[in-house]
């Protein structure tokens, strides 16, 4: 059968003499396997439509149970802005990763190759990488079906007095249940918030994303402890942005964006959740 389908390339691995077998997270199909045959070929036409990020119309036979063989592709976003900084080629490998190891083929269907998408475009467009990954992890977890319970104290059920985020525990934290819990598995009030607002958020319509250095440090914690507790798909990837961040390797300076981007992720948080994007407020309140 001919399949004619709108991919992203999640996965590129050399195969035969010259050949690859690149993963698609398709938006009709889920994922969908391809072989590229002579794609490591230097004059080979098909060579960029195996790179890792392109996002393209790809053309194959396939059949039944068999993996598909490439007729053509028209790539319409190669996303090469990822592959040339490191940060983003970091961030991007292993959200792509994620969704190749973590995502079932059915459970990638066409909402997560919209948020894959729309990720990758944010990078491009020089968006925050640790932000954007938050925040694409958490959309892939309510896909999962693991998503955080961020509206109701995972300990009593009350759903006021929401003080904390426990990632040990998978969610949000009474002010009285706090107590009883260790105190390092345990969020300030502004990441619950901050993961509140993600838990709403479409990557589709995410502004240009300000998070101040130490809500940063401190999300970096609880996501990585929730994915780690609750998702449990450890990463070739993650390593390398381990690496870099304990090396410092400071991303370099990405030139502010004009004001018409930064007001559209605040218009949908509610009030109180704005205390999270505020620069001034203390994280150890
Ligand atoms: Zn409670």
């Amino acid at each position: 059968m001919l399949y004619r389908v709108e991919g992203i390339v999640i996965r590129s691995m050399d195969y035969g003499e010259g050949n690859k077998i690149i993963t698609l997270c398709t938006k009709s199909h889920g994922k969908m396997g391809v072989l590229v045959r002579g794609a490591k070929k230097v004059r080979s036409r098909h060579a960029a439509a195996t790179q890792l990020f392109t996002y393209g119309e790809y053309v194959f036979f396939r059949g039944m149970g068999q993996i598909g063989t490439l007729n053509g592709c028209e790539i319409l976003e190669s996303h090469h802005e990822i592959r040339e900084q490191l940060h983003a080629a970091a961030y991007a490998s292993y959200a792509v990763e994620l969704v190749d190891r973590a995502l079932q083929d059915e459970e990638a269907g066409g909402y997560m190759f919209e948020q894959l998408l729309a990720y990758l475009q944010g990078l491009c467009e020089g968006k925050d990488e640790q932000v954007m990954t938050h925040l694409f992890e958490m959309k892939l977890c309510q896909a999962v079906g693991v998503a955080p319970e961020l509206n109701s104290c995972v300990c009593c059920g009350r759903n006021d007095q929401l003080v904390s985020f426990g990632w040990r525990l998978g969610g949000a934290v009474c002010s009285t249940c706090r107590k009883r819990e260790h105190s390092q598995y345990l969020s300030p009030l502004p990441i619950l918030k901050l993961l509140q607002v993600f838990a709403h958020t479409d990557l589709r319509r995410v502004g240009n994303v300000k998070v101040k250095p130490e809500t940063k440090q401190f999300l970096r914690t609880c996501m990585r402890g929730y994915m780690d507790t609750h998702v449990g798909v450890r990463c070739k990837s993650t390593s390398f942005i381990e690496q870099m961040e304990k090396y410092d390797l400071a991303p370099p300076k990405v030139q502010e964006k004009p004001e018409q981007h930064t007001e559209k992720l605040e218009e949908q948080v509610q009030d109180d959740a704005k205390l999270a994007w505020n620069q001034d407020i203390k994280l150890d309140e």
